[in-house]
Parts: C-alpha cells; sequence; structure tokens
C-alpha cells in the first residue's frame, strides 16, 4: 500500500533575524518530517515588502544551516505568489464573500468597546457599504483592504473532511504543552454559527472550528494583495503540507485556515502547534524582549547543532506562560 508522506514547512517571515524560538519551532518541523522518512521545506514569507529585507533570507538560511537542518528542494518565496494568491481572492470575491474595508487602524480602535479583549474583533463596518458608497470612496482615492463577511463565509462553508490517514499521535514533548482544555484559543462553544469543521491537533486532539470569533478576517491588505491567513492556506495546501508544525501562538488562526480550506476546496493538514519557549521573566520569546538572535549565539561561540539537541531535549529550557 502506498503510504502518504509527511510533509512539513518552517515559514520564517524576514523581517528580523531568527532567535531560539524561531530555532525550537524550526527543530520540531524538521525532525517530524525526517522522523518519518519526509520532506522538510523552508518558505519564506515575504508579503510585506516594506519589512521584509533580503538579508534577513540570507540570515536565515545560514541560520538553519548552523543548527545543522537541511531543507529539501528550492526555497519558496510567497512574494513571487502574488498572482496566485490574486487568483484566489478572486475566485472568494466571485462567491459574494468579500467586501472592500476602507477603515484605518485607529477608526477600528475607537469603535471597539473592549480593544483588548478576546472579543476585539472587527464591527464590520464597511459590510454596510453600498455599491455607490464604495465607488465614491474609490474615486476619491481611498485605499482599501478585502475582507472576509464571515457569516456569510460559514453559511456556505461545505463541512469537508480532514485529510485521513496520515496517523494521529501525541508526539513526545521536550517542551511539555502549556495549554490545555482552559487555553482561551481553544473554543468553549462547538459549532458556533452552525459551522461543522474539524480538524486534528497531534497535541491538542479533535478540534471544532470557530471561525466566527475572529470577525471579519482581512484576506487582502490595503499595502499587500493578499494576507497572512490567504497566503499561508493557499501555500500550504500549494506545497502539499501534511503536517503544519508551528508554535502555539497560531492557534487561533488555524480556525480561519481550517474555514479557508473548506472555502477554497483544499485538503485539510494535520497541526501541531508546539508550547512556546520562555525567556528568563516567563514570557515567550520574542523580538520585543529582546529574545537572543541566533546570530547572536553563533557569534558567542555557541555551537549550532548542540543547540538544537538541547532544544530537542528540552535541555534549558521552559514553555511560556500564556
Ligand atoms: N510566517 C509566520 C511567522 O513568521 C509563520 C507562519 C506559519 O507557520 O503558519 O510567524
Amino acid at each position: 500500500a502506498r503510504v502518504a508522506s509527511v510533509i512539513t514547512r518552517f515559514a520564517p517571515s524576514p523581517t528580523g533575524r531568527l532567535h531560539l524560538g524561531h530555532a525550537f519551532s524550526a527543530v520540531r518541523a524538521h525532525d517530524r518530517a525526517r522522523a518519518a522518512g519526509g520532506r522538510f521545506l523552508l518558505r519564506i514569507e515575504d508579503i510585506d515588502g516594506t519589512r521584509s529585507r533580503p538579508e534577513h533570507v540570507a540570515a536565515i538560511e545560514a541560520d538553519l544551516r548552523w543548527l545543522g537542518l537541511a531543507w529539501d528542494g528550492p526555497v519558496l518565496f510567497q512574494s513571487t505568489r502574488l498572482d496566485v494568491y490574486a487568483a484566489a481572492l478572486e475566485r472568494l470575491r466571485g462567491m459574494g464573500l468579500l467586501y472592500p474595508c476602507f477603515c484605518t487602524r485607529a477608526e477600528i480602535a475607537a469603535s471597539l468597546s473592549a480593544p483588548h479583549g478576546p472579543e476585539a474583533v472587527y464591527p464590520g463596518t464597511c459590510r454596510a457599504l453600498d455599491a455607490d458608497a464604495v465607488a465614491a470612496r474609490v474615486a476619491h482615492g481611498d485605499r482599501f483592504a478585502w475582507r472576509l463577511d464571515m457569516a456569510k463565509a460559514l453559511a456556505l462553508a461545505p463541512p469537508l473532511p480532514g485529510r485521513e490517514g496520515l496517523g494521529v499521535g501525541r508526539l513526545e514533548a521536550g517542551v511539555a504543552p502549556h495549554y490545555g482544555p482552559t487555553h482561551p484559543s481553544i473554543p468553549s462553544r462547538p459549532g458556533r454559527g452552525g459551522v461543522n469543521l474539524t480538524w486534528t491537533d497531534e497535541i491538542a486532539g479533535t478540534i471544532v472550528a470557530d471561525p466566527l470569533s475572529h470577525g471579519d478576517v482581512i484576506l487582502a491588505r490595503k499595502d499587500a494583495p493578499a494576507s497572512y491567513h490567504l497566503a499561508v492556506t493557499i501555500d500550504d495546501a500549494a506545497q502539499g503540507v501534511s503536517h503544519v508544525v508551528r508554535g502555539v501562538d497560531l492557534f487561533g488562526a488555524t480556525h480561519v485556515h481550517r474555514l479557508l480550506q473548506a472555502l477554497l476546496g483544499f485538503p485539510t493538514p494535520i497541526y501541531h502547534h508546539h508550547a512556546l519557549i520562555a525567556g528568563p521573566d516567563g514570557a515567550r520569546l520574542a523580538k520585543r524582549n529582546h529574545a537572543p538572535t541566533l546570530e547572536s549565539l553563533r557569534l558567542a561561540g555557541e555551537d549550532g547543532p548542540a543547540l538544537a539537541a538541547s532544544l530537542r531535549a528540552g535541555i534549558g529550557f521552559v514553555a511560556a506562560n500564556a
């Protein structure tokens, strides 16, 4: 019998240098594929033309090599795929699921009662614009994003089954996952909006998709012809990714990706959202709390493969608090 192959990817945005958190994620994705005799891909998520830098791409490749992680095949650059994203966007627009949104960040913030709470979703202001109002704004030169009308999309999304038979099991976790049933991004109200979409996480189990809680997400930005949600869903399908290995900070985004897969007729990969590594303050490592870059560790004389080994073993690292 033909055994479905495992394909994973590491998909950094070249907006800065990689830090330890990225290294952990890359090791996880790499090992998940290698352990199964599968393929590990590298994808550069550079649709943000203003923040992406070629020198970061070169540094990412150097950092992965330093860690001892080799990827298969050519690197996929999202900046080369804008026409593919545009075509998918056009399909969704043809299905009547998109509307132009002219709101600025400041306008949205002002219209939210609880801008930082879990209900801080776009209130749908521009959904109410009629064709004349849209035409007037466009004629005026106002720029707009395309948003997904989430309620309409949920009404249309066919309950497609996920890709089955690739094997689901709990992987040994070097760093214990810190999330459980009380994690805020795991829906407590299954099937909201009547949606009947599920996906499988190798650590969290079967998840009922709750895209409604994300509101009318942006699929094409004012300054880029695709959003993260659209590009990542299209490319995971195009590259045949069978297992999406990434940090639990992106757990919530998967609710949206699952819906887009249903709308665009893509298979649903298996997900593996791993815990995040904490810095000395217990918060997750991030650029904003000055996580040490791999480059700085290399320059300080650290050994890349030894670092990868300790990340695998979870030695010297603890999981971040949510
Ligand atoms: N490009 C995203 C990031 O750098 C990750 C995308 C993903 O793994 O889905 O955070």
